[in-house]
This record gives structure tokens, C-alpha cells and sequence, in this order.
């Protein structure tokens, strides 16, 4: 390393000398921080490099029920549990065209918990972050990684910190950067998803509707005409409104954006309703283009984590549990990498194919969910069997090996689907996906 990078985080006394890392790790969201401190608590020296100083505000804060059996590995599940945030026991869907809505609550026979969390992203993320640097991982913020390289001993990066450049150097390379997909930027390809070019306005409210006892923290999806709200309670009587439509509807909006997050408001009356008397406590957040899938997902001396793999729709709150299951089988992939001393791409395509097989199931469900004969299926489960493979799968359990009954379950569902498409069309209902919201 030519130059100190930015420090937040103090190092740990007794810890290696700045440049003679294991691990660089870019990117301090959840999936970084993950894989930072799986990786120090195997005993191995770790750089973490984060752009913003953190607590740093984030889309994406609604969990799933598998999450947490990682963080408990990880050493951070009390301090999670202790934070107060809003426990969350299932997910009320509704579907306006129908007038029709189902309460799916988390199954308690699994290896996972019933419940999850809601949770302020800024705190969430912070608070893994300390947890890393608490490991021993070295962590530095307001750091901005601009170009790595790769080469036969280690793998070089750039970064600029206060306007300064700086180098730093490890034996291997972990993109966390989310969405801004250092890897694919800089050496690979960015795939934009066909039909999801989606845009999602949101911002948090006070004294909004809560439901009364254990359905407080359940996430709201209401689907409507012009797309989807989702509908987070979080601690402290706030609530997360996300409205996510089609490209398309915002480049036909002539006004203001606030303008047009206040009419899909008017044009989905149950969500209308819950929001009587509430405040807005944020400005309005915007995002768009959030479904792609970069590559590589590993290479010569490196491999990407968590959003810098891929991200396609936020419709069943995957995002957080795929940064920190990625974070979890990377950290053993490179642990495993560094005891042997061999850093090839070949060597981390077990941790592709787990990955890859890991978000299937998320990508299936979450092309089918926009076909209306689907999701009128989904919302009226006719047998507890297929029911608890739906809800094992959206728990979050896609990365652990789905039994037969799992599959055989979820293939009565598709076909089910399928016969309801025949209905619709007899009855002259709709049958085309919604993907062309
Ligand atoms: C509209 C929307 C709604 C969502 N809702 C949910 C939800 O309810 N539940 C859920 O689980 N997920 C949700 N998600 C997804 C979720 O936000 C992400 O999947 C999750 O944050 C991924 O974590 P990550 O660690 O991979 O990336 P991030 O959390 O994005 O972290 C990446 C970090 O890398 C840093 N970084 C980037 N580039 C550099 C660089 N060059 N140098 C240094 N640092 C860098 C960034 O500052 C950032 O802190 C949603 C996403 C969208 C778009």
C-alpha cells in the first residue's frame, strides 16, 4: 500500500500490518460485511474498502426468516435481536383486481425461525459493519475503489480516498459493491433482464395504519393496475411505502415524481386507506433499472458477492438473504482457496453453481408472480403441501438442497397455474404478465 486509506474503524490491536492482507474486500453493505467476517473469524487478515461513511441510508429493508441462522454463525444474531427492530411473522398479500388478499405466515418446522426482521437499513448495515471490524477485519470507509488487476501473486486495487489515489494489495479480491457491479464494470458484462426495466418510488411515513398484534410487522404486497406496493412496518410507528410500476408509466408522466407517487397512491384505495392521517417523514426516494444479472461471477484471484451477482425484483425480499448467503459461501469458498494456495476461477466453480442454484427458485417465482392465473393460484393455496414448499422456497431455504416432495409440490403448483390460464381465458379475464406494467 503507497498511501493510508480512510479510517472510521480502528484496527484491532495485534492484527498484520497494513498491505499484507489475505482478503480485499469492497463493499461494506451485508453481503460484504459477511463475507469479511465469516472470513476473520477463520483467522484470516481482511481489508474491507467502503465508499460511504457509514450509517448510510439503503433500499431493501424487509428480511427473510433463513437469514438469520447465518448471523447467528456469524456471531451477530443478539445483536440483531437486542437492536429492537420490528419482528416480522409473515407477509399479507393483496390483489386488487380480484378485491382479494392472504396472510402467508413463516412455518415453524424448519431449520430457520418463524419470524424475521423489518429493519432500518442505515442501522442494520452499520451494525454488521462494527461487527466485521469487531472480527478483525481492518475496515475503511469513505474509500472508493476505482480499477483492480489481477496478476499471478495477488491482485492490486486503486482507490481514492479525500480526492488522494491509494493502492492497496491481497492475495484475492471479493466484489461487494451492489449494483455497482465492480467486476462487471471494469473486466465483464451487465445483462439487463428483458420486460423488468421497473422503477420504484418510496419513502417512509408516520402514524400509518399498524395491524394489530402479531401481523404488526407482516410486509404488505398490494398489487394494482399500474404495479405493486410493498408496505414495511418498522420500529418506531414508521412505514416503508414502495411503489414499483413499469419505466414505462414514469416516462408517460409528464410532472413531478412526487406528483406521480401521490397518484398510484390514489389508484390502489387499500393502501389509500392504511395512509390516512400519516405523515411522510422522508423525501422521495427513487430507483430504477434494478433487474440484471453481471458476470463473471469468479475469476482469476477474485469472485462476486450478494447485488454484484446479479439482482432481479424485490417482490419476496430476497436481496438481503442472497448478499449474506453469498457472503457465507464465499468466505468458505476463499478460506478454503487460501489454504491451499490456489486462486483459479476453476477452483470457485462449486461456489457458482451453489450460488446460481441458491437464486433459481427466486427468479422462477418471481417471473411467474407477474402472470395474473399464477398469482390467483398463489393466493388461494388448496393444500397445505404446496403451501409449505412455497413458503420453505420464500423463506428463504432455495440454497439448501430441495427435497423431492419440495419439487414435486412446487411443479403441482406451476401446473395448476397452468390450468388457470385455461380458466381465465374461458371467462375473459386477463392472462398476459404483468411484466408489461
Ligand atoms: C426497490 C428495491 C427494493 C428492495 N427491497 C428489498 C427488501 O425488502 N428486502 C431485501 O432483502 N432486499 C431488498 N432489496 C434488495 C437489497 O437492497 C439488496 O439486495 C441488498 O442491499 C444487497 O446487499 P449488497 O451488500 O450486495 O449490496 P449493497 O447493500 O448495495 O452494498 C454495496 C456497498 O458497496 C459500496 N460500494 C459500491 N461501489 C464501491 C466502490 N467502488 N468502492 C467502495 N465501495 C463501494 C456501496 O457504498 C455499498 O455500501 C430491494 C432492492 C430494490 C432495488
Amino acid at each position: 500500500m503507497t498511501a493510508p486509506m480512510g479510517h472510521e474503524t480502528t484496527v484491532p490491536a495485534g492484527r498484520e500490518a497494513p498491505g499484507e492482507h489475505d482478503v480485499i474486500v469492497v463493499g461494506g453493505g451485508p453481503a460484504g460485511s459477511t463475507t469479511a467476517a465469516f472470513l476473520a473469524r477463520a483467522g484470516r487478515r481482511v481489508l474491507l474498502l467502503e465508499r460511504e461513511p457509514f450509517p448510510r441510508f439503503h433500499v431493501g429493508e424487509s428480511l427473510l426468516p433463513a437469514t438469520l441462522p447465518i448471523l447467528e454463525r456469524m456471531g451477530v444474531l443478539s445483536a440483531v435481536a437486542a437492536h429492537g427492530f420490528q419482528v416480522k411473522y409473515g407477509a399479507t398479500f393483496f390483489d386488487q383486481e380480484g378485491d382479494y388478499e392472504h396472510t402467508f405466515y413463516f412455518l415453524t418446522n424448519k431449520p430457520w425461525p418463524s419470524h424475521a426482521y423489518q429493519v432500518h437499513r442505515a442501522d442494520f448495515d452499520a451494525l454488521l459493519l462494527d461487527h466485521a471490524a469487531k472480527q478483525g477485519v481492518e475496515v475503511r470507509q469513505r474509500v472508493s475503489v476505482e480499477s483492480f488487476a489481477p496478476d499471478a501473486d495477488g491482485v492490486s486495487v486503486a482507490a481514492r480516498h479525500e480526492g488522494r489515489l491509494t493502492t492497496a494489495r491481497a492475495k484475492f479480491l471479493v466484489d461487494a459493491t451492489g449494483r455497482d457491479g465492480l467486476v462487471a464494470t471494469k473486466l465483464g458484462r451487465r445483462e439487463r433482464i428483458p420486460n423488468l426495466g421497473k422503477v420504484a418510488l418510496f419513502a417512509h411515513f408516520r402514524g400509518a395504519a399498524r395491524a394489530p398484534g402479531r401481523d404488526e410487522g407482516n410486509i404488505g404486497i398490494y398489487v394494482f393496475d399500474d404495479g405493486w406496493f410493498w408496505w414495511i412496518p418498522l420500529a418506531g410507528d414508521l412505514t416503508s411505502l414502495g411503489c414499483v410500476m413499469h419505466a414505462r408509466t414514469v416516462r408517460g408522466w409528464s410532472g413531478p415524481l412526487d406528483g406521480l407517487y401521490a397518484e398510484m397512491i390514489r389508484r390502489c384505495p387499500a393502501v389509500e386507506r392504511r395512509l390516512a392521517g400519516a405523515v411522510r417523514e422522508t423525501e422521495i426516494h427513487r430507483v430504477a433499472n434494478f433487474s440484471y444479472v453481471n458476470g463473471p461471477l469468479v475469476g482469476d484471484r477474485f469472485l462476486a458477492v450478494g447485488d454484484a451477482i446479479a439482482f432481479v425484483d424485490p417482490i419476496f425480499s430476497s436481496g438481503v438473504h442472497i448478499a449474506i448467503q453469498s457472503g457465507e459461501l464465499a468466505a468458505q469458498a476463499v478460506d478454503a482457496a487460501l489454504a491451499d494456495g490456489r486462486f483459479t476461477a476453476a477452483r470457485f466453480a462449486s461456489y457458482q453453481r451453489t450460488v446460481e442454484r441458491g437464486l433459481q427458485p427466486f427468479f422462477r417465482f418471481i417471473h411467474k408472480y407477474y402472470e395474473p392465473a399464477f398469482f390467483e393460484v398463489f393466493l388461494r393455496p388448496k393444500s397445505t403441501w404446496v403451501l409449505e414448499a412455497v413458503l420453505s422456497v420464500l423463506s428463504g431455504g432455495a440454497f439448501m438442497k430441495m427435497g423431492w416432495s419440495t419439487r414435486l409440490a412446487l411443479g403441482v403448483l406451476f401446473a395448476a397455474a397452468r390450468m388457470n390460464v385455461w380458466a381465465r381465458r374461458r371467462t375473459g379475464r386477463p392472462v398476459e404478465s404483468r411484466l408489461e406494467w
